[in-house]
Formats: structure tokens, C-alpha cells, sequence
């Protein structure tokens, strides 16, 4: 009831301001919003799709034959008043959430959720589709800035000449006073036409592959006006940011590979040297990595002892913690034996000892195909740690910076010492059976600033 009241309320200011501007007249038929069938498109589905009864639907379009439903036809849709023109399917970009959308469309919250039947305003992250009314863009109200630390509403107005009364209204607020500090602000005009994001300091972000997925590498890439400290988290890991370039940062992420399927949320904060700052959440997609099972397996108990498992997990956790500012590679990783024959996928879901499909398989298994057991490294980097563990044996770790690190467990002997830059293909160790092993094998992982992700991605494709 109090939130029909502040409805109200604002149509009534708006009514007011823009009265020659806004139609206010009660909706009559020719006011309805009007949806353009789509291929595949059935009465039926248009209905369920808008929460409305087909046979509304059909009376108010007057249709004689609902069987027949051409593909382009304009069907009026009844039950959303205040909303009229062109309803369309439109992506959410990044930056997107209920309450930007509802000012850039000029359309309320509770239109928004009803037009596309949400029952929570998580539902919309990058890539989901939106039902949305499409009206003149060049009229569509923009973001024009986060409010700067102590900065008012009023000083904004001033420094985009633009009518405080308006930035109230275009907010839909009831004072100037009543503006948080970093809230992002809506005008009719735009401010820098490069920022997004209500920041005139960030110019885009990237993210690629979308959507994201379990057990994949992930690159989080900010275009800004000027230098920025950049922050910010990828589903509740916290971001390792680098200067590509003038302006440009990248973050390189893996996505864990039993990470919860659904929505996940990229955080980013950026300051400047005058410690003004903006803050953006933005839930995104995950989606399974669909890894199969393997068959259960039996191996030494002791090798499964939390005990034992733990402390040796903290270890690998802690060497491969630490995002190095420097980036030695350049080129894709090259693989790391002679003949990659695979016995094992990364990702693929593990029991061991009928424990369950509680584990995953961190990495890929090269079983021993050439006539030697030779173990390159995949990339130049420097060797972090070499060292016999009960359930990865004989193993060695390299950083090849930027949080990017390569293990390689079970070896028969280790040829390179903590401390040594490795180059590309040279030898590092020996194909062994060492550890929790059921034969002679290398597995490879790659960790992506903490998380381990599919190392045959960083054959295929130069990162970032
Ligand atoms: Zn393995």
C-alpha cells in the first residue's frame, strides 16, 4: 500500500512537470503495449509468457482464428497499464539491475517484474533476456554519474547544467537531500558519452568466455578513462588485477570446478588518486561444465586421511596463492610430455573408496606414451616448490606470474630447483608413479589466481 502511495505520488509529480510533454489520459486500447509475434510464437505461449489469459489476448485483438498467427503481427497487450509502445527482448548488458533498467526504460519496478513474470530481481544478470517496452532511445533517460564521496545531487546538477528538480524526478526521489553518496545517477542527458556504468571513468568491462562456466578460465578486462586501483571479486574470489596497458586492466579467473551452478556475482571497485570511488555488482550466469563421472576408485586410505590431505591441500593452496606482478608468458602453453596420450579429463567427478562423487579430477593425466618420461614446462615461469607429498609425490610447482601457476604431481625425479627460471619445453622432471597413483602418469593442473581450471584451454588459446 505505501509503496502504491509513492507510486502514485511520482506519477503525480511527473504528471505535473511533464504535462505537456506525457500523455495522462486512462489507457484506452491504442495504449496498450503492443508485442510483435515472434517465429514460434503461439497464442498460448504469449499468454503464459506475459501472465495473461489467452482469451483476453484474443479479444482484445479481435482475433477470428488464434490458430493462424503470422510471425510480425502487432498484438496488443492488455494488463500493463502506464506501459505502451513496442514490447521487445532485450539482453541485459553488464551494468544492468532492476533499478537501472526500470530509469533507463521509464518504466517502474513492479512493470518490470510483472512484463517478465521475475519472482526476484536476481533473475536479471548479464545475458538474460528481458521483455522491455522500446521507445525513442535518444529520449531514454541515461546514467549519468556516481555520486563522488560528499558530493551532492545539487553540485551534479550543476556540473551537468542540468535542472536539480529533474534529477530528483528522473530518480524518483522525493528531494536532493535524499541522495546516497556513489549512487548512481539518471538524467535525460548524457554525461562523458564513453561512460558506462554511471562512472565517466569506465569506459567498459569485458568478460570472456560468458557465460561462465565451471572448471574455465575467465578474463575480466576494465577500459577506463584514466588510471584506476580496481578491486573487485568473481563469484566470492577476490580479483587479481594488472595494467595491460594505458587504461586497461585484466583479471584472469578460474571458476571452480564444483562451483554452484546459477547466478554468480562479479564485484568491482575502482579508485581514483583523489579517493573517489564507484562500486558495481553485477550477478552473472554460471552454467555446469556437464564433467562426467569417472569409474570409483580404490586407493591407499591413508592417501583419503583429512589428516593428511588437508595440510598437503593448505600447502599447494599457499604456494599458488600469491598473484605475481610480472607475466612471463606470451605465447599458448605448449604441452608438457612428447606424446600427450590422455588417461584422464580435467574436471571429471571422482569417488574414491565409495566415498561418493565428492571430488573432481584437478587436472589432466598424461599416461607414458613416447619412448622417454620426459616432463616440459608449458611456459617460462619460475620454480616455486619441489617436494615429495604423500598424495601428489613428487611434485613441482611453477609460477608463470600474474596468479597463473603449473603442477605437476606423481614424478619419478624432479630436475629443476626451487628458484630456477625454466624457459619454455625445458625439462623439468621425470614421468613417475610416485603418490596416490594407480601407475605412471603426469598429472598437469593449472591454477588461474586460486583456482585450478582446464589446463587444454591454455593450449588452445593465448591468454588473456
Ligand atoms: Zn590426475
Amino acid at each position: 500500500m505505501v509503496k502504491t502511495l509513492q507510486l502514485i505520488r511520482i506519477i503525480v509529480i511527473l504528471a505535473v512537470v511533464f504535462t505537456p510533454f506525457m500523455k495522462v489520459a486512462a489507457q484506452s486500447s491504442n495504449d496498450l503495449p503492443v508485442y510483435i509475434v515472434q517465429a514460434g510464437d503461439t497464442i498460448n505461449s504469449i499468454a503464459l509468457r506475459f501472465g495473461i489469459s489467452p482469451q483476453d489476448l484474443i479479444a482484445v485483438n479481435q482475433i477470428s482464428n488464434p490458430d493462424l498467427l503470422p510471425v510480425g503481427t502487432s498484438l496488443k497487450i492488455p494488463g500493463f497499464e502506464g506501459v505502451s509502445g513496442t514490447l521487445t527482448l532485450s539482453i541485459a548488458p553488464l551494468g544492468a539491475n532492476l533499478r537501472t533498467i526500470s530509469r533507463q526504460y521509464e518504466v517502474d519496478e513492479d512493470t518490470i517484474i510483472r512484463l517478465n513474470q521475475l519472482t526476484s530481481p536476481a533473475q536479471i544478470y548479464v545475458g538474460s533476456t528481458l521483455i522491455l517496452p522500446e521507445k525513442n532511445p535518444s529520449a531514454r533517460i541515461k546514467p549519468l554519474k556516481a555520486l563522488g564521496e560528499g558530493e551532492s545531487a545539487l553540485e551534479t546538477a550543476a556540473q551537468f547544467l542540468s535542472n536539480p528538480w529533474k534529477l530528483v524526478i528522473y530518480n524518483q526521489k522525493e528531494s536532493t537531500a535524499r541522495f546516497l553518496s556513489q549512487e548512481l545517477i539518471f538524467s535525460d542527458i548524457s554525461g562523458d558519452e564513453s561512460g558506462l556504468f554511471g562512472s565517466p571513468w569506465l569506459k567498459n568491462i569485458e568478460i570472456t568466455p560468458l557465460p561462465l562456466r565451471q572448471g574455465k578460465t575467465h578474463v575480466v578486462r576494465v577500459y577506463t578513462s584514466k588510471p584506476l586501483n580496481l578491486s573487485g571479486s568473481l563469484n566470492n574470489v577476490p580479483l587479481s588485477f594488472f595494467k595491460e596497458q594505458e587504461n586497461q586492466y585484466v583479471a584472469i579467473q578460474g571458476i571452480h570446478a564444483m562451483a554452484q551452478p546459477g547466478l554468480a556475482l562479479l564485484t568491482l571497485k575502482a579508485q581514483d588518486d583523489a579517493q573517489m570511488s564507484f562500486e558495481i555488482e553485477q550477478p552473472i550466469l554460471l552454467e555446469p561444465g556437464y564433467y562426467p563421472q569417472d569409474v570409483p576408485l580404490t586407493v591407499d586410505p591413508s592417501t583419503l586421511d583429512p589428516a593428511i590431505t588437508q595440510p598437503e591441500d593448505e600447502l599447494i593452496r599457499t604456494v599458488t596463492k600469491t598473484a605475481t606482478p610480472q607475466r612471463y608468458w606470451t605465447e599458448k602453453f605448449r604441452v608438457p610430455v612428447d606424446e600427450p596420450c590422455i588417461r584422464s579429463w580435467f574436471g571429471s567427478r571422482r569417488s574414491y573408496n565409495n566415498s561418493g562423487y565428492i571430488y573432481f579430477h584437478t587436472g589432466v593425466d598424461y599416461g607414458v606414451c613416447a619412448n622417454n618420461l620426459n616432463i616440459y614446462s608449458p611456459a617460462p615461469g619460475v620454480v616455486v616448490y619441489v617436494g615429495e607429498l604423500t598424495v601428489r609425490g613428487i611434485s613441482t610447482i611453477i609460477d608463470h606470474g600474474w596468479g597463473v601457476y603449473s603442477g605437476f604431481w606423481h614424478q619419478s625425479a624432479p630436475k629443476v630447483n626451487v628458484g630456477d627460471f625454466v624457459e619454455t619445453g625445458q625439462i623439468i622432471g621425470e614421468i613417475g608413479g610416485t603418490g596416490r597413483a594407480t601407475g605412471p602418469h603426469l598429472h598437469w593442473e593449472v591454477w588461474a589466481n586460486g583456482v585450478q581450471v582446464e589446463p587444454l584451454d591454455w593450449l588452445e588459446k593465448v591468454y588473456p
